[in-house]
């Protein structure tokens, strides 16, 4: 599973392998950049919902006991969650670098991950995207979801208000209005915020950037960017090249 991936990714790492941190609002298009930056680098993208789903799938031990929490209606402990991604960070893949996403969400997770890094040779960033107030609204209020397949369109892109997959009726998601919108920027604001002062009291960089309205591909090449600056350059990868390996 690692070989052909890691083969490429080897040849193109930088000698200090980074470990991003990505942070982003609600509809700063965090999870679409995530996957265009590990096109474009060639490390994982390790979406803390993606491993809690797989861990559940795969029934681990790990899983189960993540799935009775959660179907109890708490949320996933620290420790658990913590543990979920030390596991997926001792992969081979993410030997030349690799991009969290989702992770960490709180205080103790932020601590651990500090220390996880500690006596590791990985180079840790946290990149923050950061996108204006008014343009956050633009995107979460015209967004349009597919309930049978779950993909996701925006009112100005695909106006028939269908999905292109398989033809439902697209419908807006209750927390996409301005009021839900407001009120989940206020919640991200205040957790995000002590999690990155605890990083940065820990010597970890805090990158912001800025994405105005950019697609998540510009997003993601300001991103590689922007890396290159803290850590030396690193050949880009040729996105095309890549898919076939996946
Ligand atoms: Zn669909």
């Amino acid at each position: 599973m690692t070989t052909f991936h890691t083969e490429i990714a080897s040849k193109t790492a930088p000698k200090r392998p980074l470990a991003v941190l990505l942070f982003g609002a609600p509809g700063s298009g965090k999870g679409t950049t995530g996957k265009m930056l590990a096109k474009l680098t060639g490390w994982p993208h390790l979406a803390t919902g993606d491993l809690l789903r797989e861990q559940i799938a795969r029934k681990t031990p790990l899983g189960l006991e993540m799935q009775s929490i959660l179907a109890a209606g708490q949320l996933a402990p620290d420790e658990l969650v913590s543990r979920m991604v030390w596991d997926r960070l001792s992969w081979p893949d993410c030997e030349n670098g690799f991009l969290l996403d989702g992770f960490p969400r709180t205080i103790p997770q932020a601590e651990g991950l500090a220390r996880w890094f500690e006596g590791k040779a990985f180079r840790p960033v946290m990149i923050h995207l950061w996108v204006e107030y008014n343009e956050i609204l633009r995107r979460l209020t015209g967004r349009r979801t597919c309930p049978l397949c779950g993909a996701i369109y925006h009112i100005e892109s695909n106006p028939s208000g269908v999905c292109e997959i398989d033809g439902a009726e697209l419908r807006t998601r209750d927390d996409d209005t301005e009021q839900v919108v407001l009120a989940r920027l206020q919640t991200y604001q205040s957790q995000t915020w002590p999690v990155a002062e605890t990083l940065k009291g820990r010597g970890i960089a805090v990158e912001a950037i800025e994405c105005g309205e950019m697609d998540p591909e510009g997003v993601a090449d300001r991103i590689v960017s922007r890396l290159e600056r803290v850590a030396g350059k690193f050949e880009k990868r040729n996105s095309k090249e890549i898919s076939g390996a996946r």
